[in-house]
């Protein structure tokens, strides 16, 4: 097999599907408009986990991803996943009693988690001191990925294996399955394949508007739409220098969710998967510190470090919020993936997608997230 592939955008989505197809023996060829996993990929909370999420389709390909990291790690290393487990506090007995529930459901699934007691919570988390501390539980497999070192391995694995990246030019038009681009200095280039996969994030609406497609993702909020925004998925993700006695786990409390940083320091979101923030809302930027505030009550040793690195992040949002994977034209010219949870499914994703585009075979967990479902296709 080399069929001539060319993915669009070099995203976790784009980097992980490089290094899937070459690894299957197509000829790869990876455009960018930028670097390397420098846009959503690069502003995310990483959190790998099939926790809470709905439907069960969409719960059960989330713990597809989840797998698919962990046989990656059990294979090869994958030095990026950091399978730390995830402990969920609670602070009073009726987050406790949300939490038993919520423990009870999952477990009724088939899915690890166990409650735990403060003592055990204290064991585990020894910095973590947290006022009226009821219990928590521990969802043992969940972890996160440090992104930047999963998109460079992975894309430079594929380079190694013959693949070819071109950085810093923007895609602006597709006619079958030929490809211009536009440099930074305006030039056009064209290149041709035998199939075009697009994993461009929030540009993969874009690129297909210009040539009369209607891809369903919403508009990223604040981002001058006309009507001013869906307020899509903006969120905004903060990290501090390093700390002596740091964060073991994935950390979630009301209001926040924290996790080790690949810095030596702690990653914050106010809401891991469902912030939502109008960019042009001035509140934005006071979340930071608000974060910090929130998680010095919870880890006092953070009293002396400061918020090093704030990064705004739009999410990648089909219209239902799940995900995308499917042929946008019934020539099986051009493929599509776009999805919330993409460091999640980054690894699953890849797997199917290929099985699907070079042999022809619908993977049945993608099987609920064609575009058949959109009415605007
Ligand atoms: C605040 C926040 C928290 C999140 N938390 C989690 C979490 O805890 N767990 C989880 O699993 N997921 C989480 N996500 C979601 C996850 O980060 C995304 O689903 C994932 O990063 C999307 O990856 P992608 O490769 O599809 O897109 P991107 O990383 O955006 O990559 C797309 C690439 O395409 C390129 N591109 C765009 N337009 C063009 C063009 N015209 N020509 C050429 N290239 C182009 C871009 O430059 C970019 O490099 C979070 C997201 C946000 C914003």
């Amino acid at each position: 097999m080399n069929e001539k592939v060319l993915i669009v955008g070099a995203g976790i989505i784009g980097c992980s599907l490089a290094d899937e197809f070459t690894r299957r023996g197509a000829s790869v060829t990876i455009i960018d408009a930028a670097e390397v996993g420098a846009a959503t990929s690069a502003a995310t909370f990483a959190w790998i986990n099939s926790n809470n999420k709905k439907p069960l389709e969409y719960s059960n390909l989330n713990l597809l991803g989840l797998q698919a990291h962990e046989r990656a790690a059990s294979r090869e290393g994958a030095r990026w996943f950091h399978q730390t487990g995830n402990i969920q506090i609670s602070q009073s007995e009726d987050e406790l009693a949300a939490l038993e529930q919520k423990v009870a459901e999952h477990v009724s699934q088939g899915y690890e988690a166990k409650l735990l007691t403060p003592s055990e919570i204290r064991q585990l988390e020894p910095s973590l001191v947290a006022p009226h501390l009821t219990g928590g539980a521990l969802f043992p497999k969940e972890g996160w990925i440090d992104t930047a070192t999963m998109c460079t391995s992975l894309l430079s694995r594929a380079l190694e294996a013959g693949a070819t990246f071109v950085p810093f030019e923007s895609v602006t038009a597709i006619n079958g399955t030929t490809v211009t681009t536009t440099t930074l200095d305006g030039d056009h280039h064209k290149y041709d394949a035998d199939v075009v996969v697009m994993a461009a994030g929030n540009g993969t609406r874009k690129i297909l508007a210009a040539v009369g497609t209607d891809f369903p993702t919403l508009e990223p909020s604040g981002m001058g739409t006309e009507n001013g925004g869906s307020q899509a998925g903006v969120g905004i993700i903060s990290t501090t220098g390093p700390v002596a006695s740091g964060i073991r786990h994935i950390v979630r409390a009301t209001g926040i969710a924290m996790r080790p940083a690949r810095n030596g320091g702690i990653t914050f979101a106010d809401h891991p998967t469902g912030g939502k923030w109008d960019l042009d809302d001035p509140r934005l930027w006071n979340v930071p510190s608000e974060l910090l505030e929130r998680a010095r009550s919870l880890y006092p040793a953070l009293r002396n470090v400061a918020t090093e690195n704030v990064s705004i992040g739009i999410r990648v949002l089909p219209e239902d919020g799940l995900t995308i994977s499917d042929w946008v034209y019934p020539d099986h010219s051009l493929y599509a993936v776009a999805t919330h949870s993409g460091v999640t499914l980054s690894a699953h994703l890849a797997e199917a997608v290929a099985e699907e585009v070079l042999n022809g075979n619908r993977h049945p967990s993608l099987q609920p997230f064609g575009l058949s479902r959109f009415a605007t296709v």
